[in-house]
């Protein structure tokens, strides 16, 4: 945030800007997107609103245009130091006087940012919430116009949510305070509870609500059982070189094995948690998200929220993430540019056992502990369907598609099923005949008929079930164990070294009263078939591919000079379409999506002759 404050005006000192004129002279776009136009104009009539759009749906645009538009300055909370820089860049590119207020801020710069608040020169300030409640600094806004409060990363303020933030809860002072001025609060998290809570919590039950659809069409996900998830990372990462993205592991100690392994393997990765120094984490975030292209961040989940990098191609998870609603968003980073984007989780039975064990051995309240409870059955579901994956996430978010989609590993490779109950009852009844005190392992030995010393000193090699289940291999049982579990036939006790007992479901399938019908894990060698199947890229035909490779060496040069990320100049997209249409003339250049007045006035030149040289 080096660079001075643009000085072209963006709305008029007085009366109100037209939102379509803005978006297409400052903002380069020809049409508003899904609800934005609606969002924008309950706002510029001075409305209160909660809008819920997915990651990647346009989410700025529905504070910065009101903000462009009515007069005053439009303040945005944000939690997210990272993401307020990126954002107050790219504004800045637009000509916009934006700046950001936090603790990242010299002295000098914090007190520079106040005078041109005071002096009305500012039309969007970034502010992190304590900042903003900061006595002296809510003193000196009464002294401003302001047009509009918004409230970024909103589920922030609700403890269902994965980030709560005590901080956002004292946002609600701010419509006593400034009565009159329109808040908007936005969040790309979905569930009903998270939602209440952002009405309740923020004072906004009457602000009408915008929700979106959910979906991300541009992004594929597949589900593997995991083998050697080294191995099949490699596979996965073979076909997305050049490209970046995110790894995500729960431990820290397998952020760094992972990270130094890829590295062995020829591809270029950072680790990213929290116990790293600060100094070595914004480093490495910064290496992801602005100074190196193709680029694999392997990471916490403590890496991401707020992260608004368009270009993350494939989001990749080594452990099963906490629920469907950590799964969604964590893989909704990827591919918020709209161009095909592609994720993998891997999961296998420890999986499963540890993060149940997390939550029945965490501290939370017997009420929390069952929606957590509930998040991640919510998750395993989807692991284990074998219809359309996106069908099945959509509808925990109470959305119904209805045609499976096409771009999931079980629209694109159809599951197969088989008719599990014969092995279902003999799994159960090994938990049954050992009484319940056993873990997968033992009752897997058992069942193969494995005599080992464990099984010896328990005679259980006496039991009826001793070697009743070679028909399947360790693997195969683990696979029917899994799905038992996951279907609440059986449940693990963590109290006693994850030993499986029979739920009252497991009792009916044992007796024979209910058919059980599995899902076949896919051979390692149609799994790897599957890894390898890349989902399309930006479509680059070959005759404009030199073109568009001296436009990507130029924005390279153009934001290093300016120390912001390459996507802040221009996004891939938009590159594309000038390769394509080879405009040849400023006038032409304003027909291309991305190019706004601003970006022709500072780099129409430069393009244009690049175009003519090419
Ligand atoms: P969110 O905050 O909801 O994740 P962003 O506001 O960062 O999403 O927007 C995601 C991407 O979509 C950005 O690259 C943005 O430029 C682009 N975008 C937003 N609105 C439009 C629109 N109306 N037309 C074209 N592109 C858009
Ligand atoms: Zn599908």
């Amino acid at each position: 945030m080096d660079s001075p404050l643009p000085v072209a005006p963006t709305s008029p000192p007085h009366g109100t800007a037209n939102p379509n004129e803005v978006l297409h002279r400052l903002f380069g776009l020809s049409a508003f997107r899904g609800q934005q136009e609606a969002v924008v104009s309950h706002v510029i009539a001075g409305g209160d609103a909660i809008v819920l759009m997915p990651t990647g749906g346009g989410k700025s645009l529905c504070y910065q245009l009101p903000a462009l538009c009515r007069s005053g300055v439009g303040i945005i909370v944000s939690p997210l130091i990272a993401l307020m820089r990126d954002q107050v860049a790219a504004l800045r590119q637009l000509g916009v006087a934006a700046a950001a207020m936090n603790s990242s801020l010299t002295g000098p710069e914090r007190s520079q940012v106040r005078a041109d608040l005071r002096a009305g020169r500012l039309k969007l300030l970034y502010a992190a919430p304590e900042r903003l409640l900061m006595p002296d600094f809510l003193e000196m806004l009464d002294g401003v116009k302001i047009a509009l409060f918004a409230i970024d990363e909103a589920h922030c303020v609700s403890q269902w949510g994965h980030d709560f933030r005590p901080e956002y809860l004292e946002l609600s002072g701010l419509a006593v305070r400034f009565p009159g001025v329109p808040r908007i609060a936005l969040t790309a998290t979905a569930d009903p509870q998270t939602r209440e809570d952002i009405g309740r919590r923020l004072g906004l039950e009457d602000a009408r609500l915008f929700l979106s659809s959910f979906d991300r069409p541009n992004i594929r996900y597949a589900v593997l059982r995991k083998e050697a998830p080294l191995r099949q990372l490699l596979t996965f990462l073979r076909a997305h070189e050049g490209e970046s993205g995110i790894v995500y592991c729960l431990s820290r100690n397998t952020v760094e094995q992972t990270a130094a392994a890829l590295n062995e393997h020829g591809i270029k990765a950072l680790p990213y948690h929290a116990r790293l120094p600060p100094e070595v984490r914004s480093a490495n975030q910064d290496a992801f998200l602005t100074t190196e292209e193709g680029l694999v961040l392997v990471a916490t989940v403590a890496f991401g929220m707020g992260i608004d990098k368009p270009d993350v191609r494939f989001v990749a998870h080594l452990d099963l993430p906490s629920s469907l609603e950590a799964f969604y968003q964590e893989t909704g980073r990827a591919g918020r540019d709209g161009l095909p984007a592609e994720t993998l989780l891997l999961y296998g039975m420890q999986d499963l056992v540890m993060r149940r064990g997390m939550i029945e051995q965490g501290g939370a309240p017997a009420q929390v502990k069952q929606i957590e409870r509930g998040k991640l059955d919510a998750l395993l579901g989807v692991c284990e369907t074998v219809t359309c994956r996106r069908q099945a996430i959509l509808a925990h978010f109470g959305e119904i598609l209805p045609a499976p989609c096409g771009n999931c590993d079980n629209c694109l490779t159809p599951a197969e099923t088989w008719d599990g109950t014969v092995a279902a009852q003999k799994a159960l009844s090994a938990a049954w005949r050992t009484r319940q005190r056993f873990g997968v392992g033992h009752l897997t030995d058992l069942l193969l008929g494995i005599k080992t010393e464990k099984i010896e000193r328990f005679e259980h090699d006496q039991l009826p079930t001793f070697g009743v289940g070679t028909e399947l291999d360790r693997k195969g049982w683990g696979s029917v164990f899994r799905q038992l579990i996951v279907r609440g036939a059986l449940e693990v006790d963590h109290e006693n070294f994850g030993a499986l007992c029979l739920t009252q479901a497991g009792e009916t399938i044992l007796r024979g009263k209910e058919s059980v019908l599995l899902r076949k894990e896919a051979a390692s060698g149609s799994a790897r078939a599957l890894l390898k199947k890349k989902a399309g890229r930006l479509e680059v035909p070959a005759a404009d591919q030199p073109l568009f490779e001296a436009l990507r060496t130029e924005r390279t040069r153009l934001a290093k000079g300016q120390n912001v990320p390459a996507y802040v100049i221009f996004h891939d997209a938009t590159l594309a379409a000038i390769a394509a249409a080879r405009p040849g003339s400023e006038a032409a250049l304003t027909q291309i999506p991305g190019m706004g007045a601003s970006k022709i006035e500072r780099y129409g030149a430069a393009i244009l002759s690049i175009i003519a040289g090419a």
